[in-house]
């Protein structure tokens, strides 16, 4: 890192604000390009990575925007190599595992060149849960295990030098010509490139990219040899099993909440919900329950806000993926990567 005559303003190639999947993942990509990347995240309680479920597709798998569509299917085909690459380099799996999902109490429309997360649906046999009518069974459905791919994604960084602090960032400058990111200890960094990934929090830090909280809670339970075969969506909730026999049970799904803190009702919904749909889930130990805030775009639509800030293109918004980031973080980093790649090669 280059000191500059004022001591306390250190200069380098790219700063990441946020150390979630969207800026270790681009963080990561940006090192592997060869650029000094510099990471800094304040660990915000409520972090969405870490809470999410890891499904790679909408939640509910029908319905979404068709703006989103390409940028997914541009990730998702992204996922599998990524994390064999991810697991070689640094031990650590993902565990990204094509389970399929079955989903209920949401029509699926037949079209002539579905999503990929669509494809090769078929009818299940009988009914379950709250719902009479048979389900459909999603072959392609994919997930991962958040805290394992961001472990994984945070040696990745530190492999390849990239220097990750655990700071807060109290507002970033701009009247400068380079952006000056300063941190609520007083130290200024002053870089050529900015990434501003601060998830739910990005809206306080730049108000031009107004991000609204959409808080979520989660469980996991213990159910060893009784936990579902494959992910069960069901009129917007999910079990998702892992490997281990853990199922995740979620999601609530609170607009403008902060509050990190578990509700009891909430809770005891989600359980209801699991020993409903998957009735020898009932008797299942509960490991944990935790709750995160997703980040989502002001208008609440399902697409996030990727590229330069208005009038500036050395500061890159990658924000807002409400309740798709995990699905889209290595589209995201891509696009990111794309877009400095090409300031830099025009200075
Ligand atoms: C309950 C739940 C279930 C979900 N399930 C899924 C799913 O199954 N599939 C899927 O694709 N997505 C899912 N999501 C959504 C997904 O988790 C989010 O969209 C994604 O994690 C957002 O990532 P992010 O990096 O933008 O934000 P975050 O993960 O929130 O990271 C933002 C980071 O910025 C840091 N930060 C904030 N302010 C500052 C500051 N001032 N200075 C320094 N650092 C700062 C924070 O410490 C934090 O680490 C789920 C989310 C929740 C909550």
């Amino acid at each position: 890192m280059d000191q500059n005559a004022m001591g306390s303003m250190t200069a380098t190639d790219v700063v990441v604000i946020g150390g979630g999947v969207i800026g270790l993942w681009t963080a990561w990509q940006l090192a592997a390009e060869g650029a000094r990347v510099q990471l800094v995240d304040a660990a915000m309680p409520g972090q969405a990575s870490a809470a999410g479920g890891g499904i790679l597709a909408p939640i509910p798998p029908t319905g979404y925007s068709q703006a989103l569509v390409p940028l997914l299917e541009d990730s998702l085909r992204r996922y599998p190599g990524s994390c064999e690459q991810l697991a070689m380099r640094t031990g650590i799996s993902p565990e990204y595992w094509v389970s399929g999902c079955a989903l209920y109490g949401h029509p699926v429309i037949e079209t002539a060149n579905p999503p990929s997360w669509l494809r090769d649906a078929s009818a299940l046999e009988g009914s379950r849960g709250s719902h009479p009518g048979a389900g459909v069974w999603l072959p392609h459905v994919a997930q991962i295990r958040p805290p394992r791919l961001l472990a994984a994604l945070r040696a990745a960084c530190d492999q390849l030098g990239c220097e990750r602090w655990q700071k807060q960032v109290r507002s970033i400058d701009l009247q400068a010509s380079r952006p000056v990111v300063c941190l609520a200890d007083g130290q200024r960094l002053s870089t050529t490139h900015l990434v501003i990934a601060a998830g739910a929090w990005t809206g306080g830090l730049i108000p031009a990219a107004e991000t609204r909280p959409v808080a979520g809670q989660m469980l996991a339970l213990a159910a060893g040899d009784y936990a579902p075969a494959s992910i069960v969506i069901e009129s917007g909730r999910y079990l998702i099993p892992r490997k281990d026999g853990v199922v995740i049970v979620g999601s609530t799904l609170a607009i403008d909440r902060w509050s990190t803190e578990p509700d009891d009702a909430d809770t005891r919904a989600l359980r209801a919900f699991a020993s409903q749909v998957h009735p020898t889930l009932a008797a299942a130990p509960q490991i944990s329950c935790w709750c995160g805030i997703r980040p989502a775009p002001a208008s609440l639509c399902d697409t996030p806000m990727i590229g330069p800030l208005a009038g500036r293109e050395d500061v890159v918004l990658a924000t807002g993926h409400y309740r798709l980031g995990l699905s889209l973080a290595p589209a995201t980093a891509a696009r990111v990567v794309q877009h400095v790649a090409g300031v830099t090669a025009s200075a």
